[in-house]
């Protein structure tokens, strides 16, 4: 569970900041549900025989005896949370969630024990249309983000539940017939969980299923129609991607459209973006049946990615102005001063020398801050009045001497906004 340290959260900052506007932009509004839910929701939703239910979740029970479990990942909460709060008497709902999840898993590259996702989930919404609008505002999302060269994207059906029931037994039946040519987790799963089988990276076990029955010849008329409506869309708007039959996800609540933006860049842990349709999650957790659609992406495969591309945003938190102050009386005054600044230009970033220390020193220190000016407060400036301004960096102002009353307009001017 890695610290994210303040060199590494403008990175994050960033990211955060275009991925919320963009979802503002496409009219998503924002949900806020515990990090804490009753294991069981995970269980129902999920399913009980998928790796993060088997051997991911961080489960534990409380003083009541409940058994509770850290959110592994948001569909299942903010499902239970829209169910319970009403929301579903109001369709379409559009929405999005950032935040932690937990995951007991080997920490690797772009693997995290604590990781964070922003999520969106769509309810009321039958059609391929909005799976469509969904991969259009990620593909927007990565080029304002400088990585759209580095991520593909892969769709594939799922079909209806009775076409998975039926995939189910004709697969089965292939692979039981071969089971001793499989891998030791598939052949686990044969019993439990074979379609799970079909996305191993076992080299042999994915020789086998060259030749095994292939889940889009079984595909019923209404999600080969509603895969056809999406193909359109997504070729109307001109966003490529490759139907990977092989592609299932690793959770139960799927059917008709999965799919996955993938990356190269990031060795083993290739999927940047994962999501799809569960259109019978809200009744299987108690609510009349209602369509939705969600994706989820992991924030720290994105930062690796744009480390990656060579992003290099703009620290949020970077003084433009450093205060180097005299003594006492002329500290009071720059104290004074600098909040009627910020009253007049509510951008200003300024940062104030505290502590001791000699006028040398804090140069040194208004240096190292990065600040592209220094605000000088010393015996002379504060008899007349006045703060002397330079310039910290190349091609800045040389020392000026500019009046209490002038100096907003001074800094403004000299300070280009963003
Ligand atoms: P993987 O196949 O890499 O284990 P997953 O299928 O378990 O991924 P999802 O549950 O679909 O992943 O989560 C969506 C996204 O969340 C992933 O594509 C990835 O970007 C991110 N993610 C999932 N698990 C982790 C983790 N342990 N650490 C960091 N990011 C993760
Ligand atoms: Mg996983």
């Amino acid at each position: 569970m890695p610290d994210i340290l303040p060199s590494q959260t403008p990175l994050w900052q960033h990211i955060e900041h275009e991925v919320t506007s963009l979802l503002h932009a496409y009219a998503y509004r924002e949900i806020r549900f515990p990090l804490l839910e009753p294991t069981e929701l995970f269980q129902r939703s999920i399913g009980e025989v998928t790796d993060i239910v088997e051997k991911e979740m961080y489960t534990f029970t409380d003083r009541n005896g409940d058994s509770l479990t850290l959110r592994p990942e948001g569909t299942a909460g903010c499902v239970r949370a829209v169910l319970q709060n009403g929301l579903l008497h109001t369709l379409p709902q559009r929405l999005w969630y950032l935040g932690p999840m937990f995951r007991h898993e080997r920490p690797q590259m772009g693997r995290q024990r604590q990781f964070h996702q922003i999520g969106v989930e769509s309810f009321g919404l039958p059609g391929p249309d909005i799976e469509a609008e969904h991969l259009l505002l990620l593909a927007r999302l990565w080029r304002r983000l400088g990585i759209d060269h580095l991520v593909t994207l892969e769709i594939n059906s799922l079909g209806s539940s009775a076409v998975r029931a039926n995939y189910r037994e004709a697969l089965i039946g292939y692979l039981a017939a071969r089971a001793d040519q499989l891998d030791e987790d598939s052949r686990r799963r044969l019993g439990s969980n074979p379609l799970r089988i079909l996305d191993t990276k076992d080299p042999g076990t994915r020789e086998l299923l060259a030749g095994a029955p292939q889940l889009t010849d079984h595909l019923d008329e209404e999600s080969r129609e509603h895969m056809r409506g999406l193909r359109e869309l997504l070729d109307a708007a001109g966003i490529a991607y490759r139907v990977n039959p092989a592609l299932v996800r690793g959770l139960d609540y799927y059917g008709k459209t999965v799919y996955e933006w993938v990356t190269d860049s990031l060795g083993a842990q290739g999927t940047v973006c994962a999501g799809g349709r569960y259109d019978g999650l809200v009744e299987q957790l108690g609510g009349t049946p209602v369509p939705g659609v969600g994706f989820a992406m992991g924030l720290e495969r994105l930062v690796l990615l744009l480390e990656v591309a060579g992003s290099q945003p703009g620290d949020r938190a970077q003084p433009h102005a450093y205060w180097v102050l005299g003594d006492a009386a002329a500290q009071r005054f720059a104290f004074v001063l600098a909040e009627r600044l910020r009253d007049r230009l509510p951008w200003l970033r300024l940062q104030m020398h505290c502590g001791e220390g000699r006028m040398k020193a804090q140069m040194k220190k208004a240096d190292r801050s990065g600040a592209t000016l220094v605000l000088i407060v010393g015996e002379e400036e504060l008899a007349a009045g006045q703060v002397s301004v330079r310039g910290l960096r190349e091609g800045g102002p040389e020392q000026s001497r500019v009046g209490a009353d002038a100096l907003a307009d001074y800094l403004a001017q000299q300070i280009v906004t963003r």
